[in-house]
């Protein structure tokens, strides 16, 4: 799950960069509401956390737009306190939920979980290939009625694969949505999160699911 931070007090931005990322979550942060604009457009986030006031261009105003481009990641907006107006002029504007700062960090967590569940709620939550199945809520992966344990990257990388299934997703693709976008991954790490989910998954059941596109990436299924 990768998500964008557009926060300019800087204090604010990095402690929330820590803690996500603590969760396991890949964090991005812009300061400033153009360059928040731009990485909203330009790349894939399964959730934007953006500050109501930012130099450049405010929050409410990044709400519309992305809107207007049928840009449908979840927003939560941050308010400062005492703006109520603030609230219901960001949810008009597109915003999902909203925060009143300041916060405690599990009120965030909280309120990312609730946002994370609502497209699921509405698609099934449990997600299905042949004999497999993960579901995100109880974070259980199954074969054959088997349960199979495994740690927050490779559920996050089977989670990412299985929402992609039968299609070939680059390793550029995986290690932007399961990595931080600036942290230091090589394409090589993406190969041994694979190999520890292919002795999970596929070994134990002499069946892959997993197969290589040799220059491309990954596919799971046929
Ligand atoms: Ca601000």
């Amino acid at each position: 799950m990768r998500i964008l931070i557009v926060e300019d007090e800087h204090r604010i931005s990095a402690a929330l960069k820590k803690g996500l990322e603590q969760e396991s979550y890949a964090v991005d942060v812009a300061y400033d509401g153009n360059v928040g604009l731009d990485l909203a457009m330009g790349e894939t986030y399964d959730l934007i956390i953006l500050d109501r006031l930012l130099p450049g261009m405010d929050g409410i105003e990044i709400c519309k737009l992305l809107r207007e481009k049928n840009n449908h990641t979840p927003i939560l907006l941050l308010t400062a306190k005492g703006q109520t107006e603030d609230k219901v002029e960001g949810l008009d504007a597109g915003a999902d939920d909203y925060l009143v700062k300041p916060f405690a960090f599990e009120e965030l967590l909280a309120r990312i979980r609730a946002l994370q569940r609502r497209p699921r709620e509405s698609t099934g939550q449990v997600l299905e290939l042949e004999d497999l199945s993960l579901d995100p809520k109880n974070f259980e992966v199954r074969r054959k009625g088997k349960n199979i344990s495994l740690s927050s990257k490779e559920f996050a990388l089977l989670e990412f694969l299985l929402r992609h299934s039968k299609r070939t997703v680059t390793k550029e693709e995986i290690i932007s949505h399961i990595w931080d976008y600036d942290s230091d991954v090589l394409p090589n790490t993406v190969e041994v999160y694979i190999g520890y989910l292919r002795n999970k998954i596929d070994r134990p059941f002499k069946k892959k699911l997993i197969n290589t596109i040799r220059g491309f990436g990954y596919r799971l299924g046929e």
